[in-house]
């Protein structure tokens, strides 16, 4: 038997494309809580003030509970905005409707880029994975996740127009590397909502690897109606329905983000020791 491998300092990844609908809040949720699974403390801010990553955890969109919003205005530190949520080793940076004025807010604040950066720096180093649920826009939301980002994460449908838009994420990506966060690359790009019967997802699938080759994650995540169910049941689709092909696909992915970032699942070697 072996030991579980101690688990790397902490990524931070960004789940970001600024169109809406194509899967950011329903990753972020899922792999989360798929890498919590695994045994692995994560930690997930919902940085969208539509707050659907808070909703769909089961937790109220608008209560006078501190928020994303305080520790981006510096109303509280870091430690005093997380909430523990049902899943085990899943904890929760809540968003809240405050955010829809913070992108204006945030223009008259010192560091207005670094603020998300500098409040998570004390908690950083809890967890392996902190996961960055974004608005769909290039805003300066976003712009603050992925100052906080080591790595961007980019969920997209295989349809005709899915590169349509890319070419204005990976300048953004290009300049916020030049410009504040050297450290911030291109995690991967991710599948969702496939569906490998049609002739149109394998053209697209096929475009899409000749464009980012080896960043096409492996993992692509399916059409799967439990992923759409278990928001309204405040579960990840872990919890709600395990043995779904969605569960499946969102564990898988976990697994590979892991293994590109030469980490093992704490809970795959506990099961190795023990048999
Ligand atoms: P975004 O955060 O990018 O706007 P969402 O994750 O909210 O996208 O997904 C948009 C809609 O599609 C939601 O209603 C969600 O439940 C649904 N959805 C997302 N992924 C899947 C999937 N793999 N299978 C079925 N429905 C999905
Ligand atoms: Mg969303």
């Amino acid at each position: 038997a072996t030991t579980p491998e101690t688990p790397k300092p902490s990524k931070v990844i960004a789940v970001v494309n600024q169109k809406g609908g194509v899967g950011k809040t329903t990753t972020a949720i899922n792999l989360a809580a798929s890498l919590a699974l695994e045994g692995l403390p994560t930690l997930l801010i919902d940085c969208d003030p539509q707050a659907n990553t808070t909703g769909g955890l089961g937790f109220g969109r608008d209560d006078a509970r501190p928020s994303i919003y305080d520790l981006l205005m510096d109303h509280h530190a870091a430690d005093k905005v997380i909430v523990p949520t049902d899943v085990d080793n899943l904890s929760l940076i809540p968003g809240s409707k405050n955010l829809i004025g913070a992108n204006i807010e945030l223009v008259a604040q010192d560091r207005r880029e670094y603020r998300l950066r500098d409040a998570l720096a004390p908690v950083r180093a809890n967890y392996p994975f902190i996961l960055l649920d974004c608005p769909p826009a290039l805003d300066l939301l976003t712009l603050n996740a992925l100052v906080a980002a080591d790595g961007l994460l980019v969920p997209m449908q295989a349809e005709y127009f899915a590169l349509e838009g890319i070419s204005e994420l990976m300048s953004t990506l290009d300049r916020v590397t030049q410009s504040f966060n050297s450290s911030l690359a291109l995690e991967g790009v991710l599948l969702t909502m496939y569906d490998d019967r049609t002739n149109l997802s394998q053209q697209v699938t096929e475009n899409l690897t000749s464009f980012f080759t080896d960043k096409l994650l492996k993992t692509s995540i399916p059409r799967n109606v439990r992923l759409a169910e278990a928001p309204s049941h405040g579960k990840p689709v872990a919890l709600y329905d395990s043995k779904s092909r969605g569960a499946e696909a969102y564990r898988e992915l976990a697994l590979e983000l892991l293994a590109r970032n030469n980490m093992e699942s704490p809970e795959v070697a506990r099961r190795r020791a023990a048999a």
